[in-house]
């Protein structure tokens, strides 16, 4: 199965056309990848002009949220089928910097479900705001991943992302990227707590990436024994060498494999 590595470029940038010019950047380095699939999801306005940029390459488009209900009296919100019109391939879900605004994982369940039914895959974003000594973090990471995939069915988690996104790692206020065997460690217990719930072949089904603080110093190191599938990249993703490096760095790990 091929690698991941998604682009979450936020609020940025400001302008249509500069959003243009950093696809088709990626576009460019891009272009020979075989074993690495690159996600790009930028804001919501600009999805269609990427769309259209990436119109004949392997490059996907992505959103970085969705609403669960189709149509109707919602204000401001965007349905999952309305973005599946436009092109998109991957929503994500639950990033922490939506938690902030009071995203729940009851919503993140209702939209992942609606995700899987429209078959867009779902970027599940788990995470926790701090570490403890006494492992406090690791039953709060069990309670989003049961919370945010309940009732999903057994067959339908191979559709399944999962991106493990520490808080304190995340953006430009992160203290710094997670050290890569604390990452061994962390996608194991995913995987664990994947099993105790689906058992052990669809927890294995389910791709697991890695986002906080990653760049092309770090993100070869991520993927050394750890199992896992991509990576998400959030300020690194709107720069195109930089983020084309973490891609080729990724692409080069998926042809060792
Ligand atoms: C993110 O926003 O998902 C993210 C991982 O951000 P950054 O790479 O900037 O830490």
């Amino acid at each position: 199965m091929k690698k991941i590595v998604i682009g979450n470029w936020k609020m940025n940038p400001e302008k249509v056309d500069e959003a243009k010019k950093i696809a088709s950047g990626i576009v460019k380095v891009c272009k020979n990848l075989k074993k690495t699939e690159v996600v790009i999801c930028p804001p919501t306005l600009f999805i269609s002009a990427i769309a259209e940029t990436l119109q004949k390459t392997k490059i996907s488009i992505g959103a970085q949220d969705a609403f669960y209900e189709p149509k109707g009296a919602y204000t401001g919100s965007v349905s999952v089928a309305m973005l599946k019109r436009i092109g998109v391939k991957y929503i994500i879900l639950g990033h922490s910097e939506r938690r902030e605004l009071g995203e729940t994982d009851e919503l993140v369940n209702k939209k992942l479900k609606v995700c899987l039914k429209n078959k867009v895959t779902p970027v599940v974003c788990v995470g926790e705001k701090v570490r403890d000594a006494h492992g406090y973090y690791l039953a709060f990471i069990k309670k989003e991943i049961e919370h945010s995939l309940a009732g999903v069915k057994r067959k339908d988690l191979k559709d399944v992302v999962i991106a493990y996104e520490p808080v304190w790692a995340v953006g430009s206020k992160a203290l710094k990227a997670i050290e890569a065997s604390d990452l061994s460690e962390m996608v194991i217990y995913i995987k664990r707590t994947l099993t105790d719930l689906f058992g052990p072949a669809a927890a294995q089904s389910v791709r697991i990436l890695y986002g906080g603080s990653v760049n092309k110093e770090n993100a070869g190191e991520f993927f050394n024994g750890s199992g896992l599938s991509g990576l998400l990249v959030g300020r690194d993703s709107l720069d195109v060498k930089k983020f084309g490096d973490i891609v080729l760095l990724t692409e080069e790990v998926a042809s060792i494999k």
